[in-house]
């Protein structure tokens, strides 16, 4: 099969530097090689955002970005608190899903897909109960847009409620202001912004807001307070996906040698850039502002007469992947995200594709 460029969020193209890791020597979870691989990950984590290790630390789990967030919201929300999910998107109402599954008091402050978080709500709604967090999406990849944080932790703050971040599809190119924005925890996965592959996901916590919290265990597999025992003490409670850590690991040296987050956000920005262009000129309508969007995903809504699957199709053909919409979405939108090991060029012939689509 030919290899296509994956404008999906998520997985991505990987670089070859990435792939090769991937056929490192087999090895037991058990060894100290593999401990080390555990250490450096937890340690280059922390570093991609500067964070100190003896507040911070990066836990890391087998499973998809889905386990991550699970894992946070069973493991920070104590039996007597109680969390309001933002939801503004498919990965909102998840966590939703989550608290119920796991009869976590929660409270909902929902939005339509392409709104903007209801600040006034917000405030309304904390000052009118007694919420031990919010748990919010960052990136609310359903519709592109990169939720105002910053807002929503000022309100938080003063009320001294901690959040709690699905940042699954920021982490690695937003910025994340873990300190200021009083974040308790923050889930994310390896093959998302940071380019490696699926299988290793992980939640960066605050080690005070983890050790004064007292949660009984919802989850066998996913008590965070378990793994985080284990790993400060050079363990793992279970069998991890060696080969999505050596990827994982070696798309961090990547990272790093590429100048880190800043850079991979500003080339984010120029890739999309150059899609955004080439849909106005197209006619092609963006579903929010600029001003609104991430930088790694952005939704347009379909042009006329085209469906998504012909749409899609066609773009296969010529070798690149788009996204659907999700839900009431899927009809009327298609989204372009710019991670992975992608090139400017391949977005100017992403968009010579479109065109010649667009025009038959
Ligand atoms: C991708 C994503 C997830 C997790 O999805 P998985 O399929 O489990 O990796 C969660 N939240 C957001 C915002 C995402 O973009």
């Amino acid at each position: 099969m030919q290899a296509c460029i994956l404008l999906n969020p998520g997985p991505v193209n990987l670089t070859q530097r990435v792939r090769t890791a991937l056929a490192r020597p087999d090895l037991c979870h058990r060894e100290t090689e593999f401990i080390e691989l555990q250490n450096r990950i937890r340690r280059d984590l922390l570093a991609v955002y500067g964070l100190p290790e003896d507040k911070w630390a990066a836990i890391l789990l087998t499973g998809s970005g889905t386990a991550a967030v699970e894992a946070m919201l069973t493991s920070m929300v104590p039996a007597d608190g109680q969390v309001l999910i933002i939801e503004n998107g498919v990965y909102g109402e998840r966590m939703a899903s989550m608290a119920e599954v796991h009869r976590i008091r929660y409270t909902r402050l929902h939005h339509d897909w392409n709104q903007a978080i209801d600040l006034e709500a917000l405030e309304e709604l904390v000052d009118r109960n007694d919420f031990s967090h919010v748990a919010v999406v960052h990136h609310e990849t359903t519709s592109g847009r990169l939720n105002d944080l910053e807002a929503v932790a000022k309100i938080c703050s003063a009320r001294n409620i901690s959040l709690l971040v699905d940042g699954v599809s920021s982490f690695g190119a937003e910025a994340i202001e873990f300190g200021d924005w009083n974040i308790a925890a923050c889930a994310a996965t390896a093959n998302k912004c940071l380019h490696g592959v699926p299988g290793v996901c992980f939640v960066i916590v605050k080690r005070d807001a983890m050790e004064n919290t007292t949660v009984a265990p919802r989850t066998l597999y996913l008590d965070l307070k378990k793994y985080l025992q284990q790993q400060d003490a050079n363990g793992t409670p279970f069998t991890q996906s060696v080969q999505c850590f050596y990827a994982l690991d070696e798309a961090l040296q990547e990272l790093r040698d590429e100048g880190g987050r800043h850079q991979r956000q500003t080339q984010y920005r120029q890739r999309m850039q150059i899609i955004r262009d080439a849909m106005t000129a197209l006619g092609v309508e963006p579903l929010l502002k600029d001003r609104e969007c991430s930088c790694v995903l952005h939704a347009y809504h379909l042009p006329d007469k085209l469906s998504y699957q012909q749409l899609h199709d066609e773009l296969k053909q010529a070798g690149f992947i788009i996204y659907a919409g999700q839900g009431a979405f899927a009809k009327t939108m298609f989204r372009v995200s710019a991670m992975g090991a992608i090139t400017e060029d391949d977005m100017h012939r992403f968009a010579n594709a479109l065109k010649k689509i667009i025009n038959k």
